[in-house]
């Protein structure tokens, strides 16, 4: 492996460093040298997490070796000790590591590392880099919860993972827990530390030498160089006590920090309702009806693991009596404004707990109690449906998070009263989709009340962690832009920073902005008109245009779920989204977790599988694909952005923040304003969403921004650096749909297709062959693909086209068409949870009859088929003799664009009643399928030899596979070109 030098470091790197990885990597060493913050910037498939895993690991180790060296040198205590050759050596480590630091004992004085990421998924990639580099030997830990890593045979099963925590307490209280007990005896055997044990294997070891991995990990942690953990674990001062994490003297490496804000607001917040204190009263007074029991009957996990009640009757009546204060107290709060809720200043839930005498020092007499009490509970219940503390829990965390400070509590408090707002309304029960961050919420309104308890400052627990004495923070991410208001927002002193290039060049990206869709008709999901039905319509055509065009995979990512619910009933309505499914099957992002996983599997498998054409993958920005999935290579080749995802404006949250900001602005002269962050979310969300495909040095893909306000300066000025100079705006679709295929066929002839393409979700590696790019607007390819296959029904499904998708909405109605189609696309309709796969099996069993499709054939002299797809091409240079001979590689055109080319041209050429008769010829032909009568009422309408003979020949594409050769001979006969 090389060596390079960087600022007086020797990193070994795996290979040779590109230029942006060493700048990369000198970055990193800057802030580690001067015990300095930075924010780095690089674009996924930059070699970021090995750059960053590989500089900071050599800083380690030199730092180690300087320590060693002043150790020694203290030892001797002699000024001249080891001559010239210890002064070079101290005062090159000194360079190297940066300024010695004042110690005693070399043991304490060693720094750690903490990585910190998003996901375990992330983690466990970081963690196989990291045993790709030379740095593999370090001593490593990664920490997980209960949930992820107990082995007990019981406890392991517990569904509930606050019941799990409370029942490993007890458990581990009494020492009745075998794998616990052998942590201690096998801690140092050197099993545990010969290799780097991501989450898995740490299992995989522990449930082999019969160790409990959720404490062997805290034992690794002691002696690790370098920690792997989640970074709410670091984020979020409750779970930072819980796991025991020691900031003193750590290096903080937080990747994938393009959502550190919203982790760092949403640890410190919290929200408790007028049900929660009631709970709260159920569960104490459930005790003390407990304890009136005979114990011995009642309470046989807490005698078999010998756990004691360490609260008394008169504890039960101190709490009881202190919630039945407060739910007083909350039940008198006045509100002025009841529909939506009154707002106060932070310092206001001091107010609240003064009411019931909870002040700064008491809470954690209360806090100690109420774990007791929870303990209690988790481990005395029997039956899932009983009462098990989680209410006290609430409560208990509400304690914490507004008492929760190293600092004192003067400055706390004053602290509170700047970055927080206590938002008190009426309460609500919220039926909501899962995930879905912005959607806007169904309520029923009770007559309780919902205490929040917000913090708008990511500054405030960005502070609170680097004060436990941190020496560096590195937040890095491949979507940080824009980096100034990014800054303002983490409250730190950011010494360093960086914006890197991509390493990729302009043949591996293609970016536009779409204002229209292939009907003219505007592209815009905003509020107004997001469900215009002709928007909507259009925006499928684009989909399916796309689907046509775009090689494999194709991810499309919606504002939201409700829009992209909207979209997908309203493309089953229409049947696009049948059309959209029989060229690539589509895949929708689910709610749940299990689904989710499965719908991945499908996905994947899908493109991997070479008799497809790729598939469509439709999800939501915010959501779990567009934050943290890997959609390298064929997986994905495009992206298409519908709209712009912001916020909903009239959450109080989204509202507050915005005032909140606008309130620092006026103090402090500078900042965001709230407008401005506003709509930083929503580009922010689109970065993450486009930073899903072009993964790798050699990988490729398209970035289409359906939405006309795509094409304001301000958005494109947020819009990651990289990609801003590739730009380009499309107003025709005619030319996005050329550059595309030029775009594709160029990528695939200069770049290295790769033989093996890694999917990864979580705990699955899915290995995929590479399937050779090819392009379904050709005519003669489609006919290709069906020699190959042998089902009649697939045939004609993969090849047919349906007129209807041409005609505008005008002439559907006056030729009464859609009323009279014998398909009922909405009968396709999915429901919910159905994948599209169900639905493609579905369309297959359908009998062919009850299809109205027109095959489409090899062309030949089809001129429709062979000119370029521009609307404003004219119907004379359309029917020039050139154009005919175009060879098969030339007719790879838009076919949807030119069948309607050619629908316009005929309604252009005809009076009203005569396109009517036409449309009645088509209807007829297809359920009759008679060609005679066709011909003979196509000869009248468009004579053969006459003006009118260019649309003769181009009804050729929408005649029936059997009807064709006669078709030919026929045009044959009439000498025509
Ligand atoms: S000690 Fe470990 S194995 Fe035992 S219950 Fe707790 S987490 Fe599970």
């Amino acid at each position: 492996m090389p060596d390079i030098i960087i600022n007086d470091i020797i990193v070994t790197f795996p290979f040779k460093p590109y230029p942006v990885q060493e700048e990369y990597m000198r970055k990193v060493i800057e802030c580690l040298q001067n015990s300095q913050h930075g924010v780095l910037e690089s674009p996924t498939g930059t070699g970021k997490t090995l750059s960053l895993l590989c500089s900071s690991l050599s800083w380690l180790l030199t730092k180690k070796a300087q320590l060693q060296a002043q150790v020694i040198a203290g030892a001797i205590e002699k000024k001249d000790f080891g001559g010239n050759f210890f002064k070079y050596l101290t005062s090159g480590l000194e360079k190297a590591a940066g300024v010695p630091d004042n110690v005693q004992s070399f043991g304490w004085a060693i720094p750690k590392i903490i990585y910190a990421s998003r996901t375990h998924s992330q983690l466990s990639q970081a963690m196989y880099e990291l045993k790709k580099t030379s740095y593999k030997h370090v001593a490593t830990a990664v920490l997980g919860s209960r949930d992820q890593l107990c082995i007990h045979p019981e406890i392991s099963k517990e569904t509930s993972s606050f019941n799990k925590i409370h029942m490993c307490h007890a458990k581990v209280k009494s020492r009745t827990c075998f794998y616990f007990n052998n942590v201690e005896a096998r801690k140092d055997d050197p099993v545990f530390k010969q290799e780097v044990l991501d989450i898995e294997d740490l299992i995989k070891v522990g449930q082999k030498h019969k160790c409990c991995p959720y404490f062997l990990a805290k034992e690794l942690k002691q002696n690790a160089d370098i920690i792997f953990m989640p970074y709410n674990y670091l984020l979020d001062p409750k779970t930072r006590r819980s796991q025991g994490i020691d900031l003193q003297n750590t290096v903080v490496l937080l990747d994938e920090a393009h959502n550190v804000e919203k982790v760092c607001e949403e640890a410190a917040s919290l929200q408790i309702s007028s049900t929660d204190i009631a709970m709260c009263i159920d569960e104490v007074t459930a005790v003390m009806q407990d304890m009136t029991k005979d114990s011995d009957q009642q309470n046989d996990f807490l005698s078999e693991n010998n756990v004691q009640k360490d609260f008394t009757a008169e504890d039960l009546c101190i709490l009881k009596a202190m919630f039945l204060e407060l739910e007083k107290a909350i039940d008198s709060i006045e509100l002025k404004n009841r529909s939506e809720g009154d707002t106060f200043p932070g310092g206001y839930i001091f107010e609240l707990l003064e009411k019931i005498e909870l002040t700064h020092g008491k809470e954690q007499i209360v806090v100690d109690k109420l774990d007791k009490l929870i303990l209690y509970l988790t481990t005395t219940s029997t039956s899932p449906f009983a009462r098990k503390g989680n209410a006290l829990q609430k409560f208990s965390d509400l304690l914490r998070t507004a008492f929760n400070s190293s600092a004192s509590i003067a400055r706390h408090k004053e602290k509170v009263k700047r970055c927080y707002k206590v938002h008190i309304q009426m309460e609500e029960q919220k039926k909501n989709y899962k995930n879905d961050v912005w959607e806007s919420k169904k309520t029923i309104k009770t007559d309780g009340k919902l205490i929040s308890y917000w913090c708008f400052s990511p500054g405030f627990g960005m502070e609170q962690m680097v004060e436990q004495g941190i020496r560096s923070v590195v937040l890095t991410s491949g979507t940080l832009s824009p980096l100034k208001p990014f800054i303002s927002e983490l409250g730190i002193p950011i010494a360093v920073q960086l914006e890197n290039p991509h390493i990729v060049t302009k043949e591996q990206v293609c970016v536009g902005v779409l204002s229209q869709g292939p009907d003219n008709h505007p592209l815009n999901s905003s509020y107004n008109t997001r469900n215009d039905p002709k928007y909507i319509a259009s925006l499928g055509r684009t989909v399916y245009n796309f689907s046509c065009i775009v090689p494999h995979g194709l991810l499309i990512f919606f504002p939201s779920y409700p829009i992209m619910k909207k979209c997908r009933d309203e493309w089953q309505n229409m049947g696009l989204w049948t059309q959209i499914a029989e060229r690539k099957p589509i895949y929708v992002e689910p709610n749940s977790k299990d689904g989710f996983v499965n719908v991945m599997n499908e996905y994947y498998q899908k493109i991997k599988d070479p008799s497809c054409k790729g598939a469509v993958f439709m999800a939501v920005c915010r959501g779990k694909v567009s934050e943290g999935l890997d959609f390298a290579n064929a997986n994905g080749r495009a992206v298409l952005i519908i709209g712009l995802p912001f916020p909903p404006l009239k959450d109080p949250r989204i509202m507050l923040k915005q005032r909140y900001l606008e309130e620092i602005r006026t103090i402090k002269k500078e900042g965001l304003t709230g407008q401005e962050w506003y709509q930083l979310e929503a580009s922010r969300a689109v970065n993450q969403a486009i930073g899903r495909i072009i993964r790798h040095k050699n990988d490729y893909g398209a970035v289409i921004l359906c939405d006309c306000r795509f094409e304001n300066l301000n958005f494109k000025k947020q819009l990651s650096a990289w990609l801003r100079p590739y730009i380009k705006k499309f107003t025709n679709f005619g030319i996005i749909t050329k550059e595309l295929r030029e775009f594709f066929r160029n990528a695939e002839n200069i770049l290295p297709q790769p033989n093996i393409t890694h999917a990864q979700y979580g705990n699955i590696d899915i290995s995929l062959p590479a399937v050779s790019a090819a392009f379904e607007t050709t005519v003669s390819h489609s006919l290709k693909q069906k020699t190959q296959n042998n089902s009649a029904t697939e045939e004609l499904t993969k090849n047919s086209f349906d007129i209807n998708m041409y005609l505008d909405e005008s002439a559907k109605d006056k030729q009464s068409l859609k009323s009279q189609s014998a398909i009922n696309f909405s009968a396709c309709k999915l429901k919910d949870n159905q994948s599209t796969c169900e639905l493609a099996k579905y369309r297959s069993e359908e009998p062919v009859a009850k299809r109205r499709k027109i095959n489409i054939i090899s062309p030949g002299i089809n001129s429709y088929f062979s000119a370029p797809s521009t609307s404003s091409l004219k119907v004379s240079e359309i029917n020039s003799g050139q154009n005919f001979t175009q060879n098969d590689k030339d007719m790879k055109y838009d076919k949807k664009a030119l069948g309607k080319q050619y629908l316009k041209d005929v309604k252009r050429a005809l009076s009203a009643s005569d396109y009517k008769i036409f449309a009645n010829m088509i209807q007829s032909y297809t359920q009759s399928g008679d060609f005679d009568e066709l011909l003979k009422t196509l000869s009248n309408l468009f004579p053969p030899t006459g003006l009118l003979q260019h649309l003769f020949i181009g009804f050729q594409s929408f005649l029936k596979k059997q009807h064709i050769a006669t078709f030919e001979n026929y045009i044959k006969n009439f000498k025509l070109p």
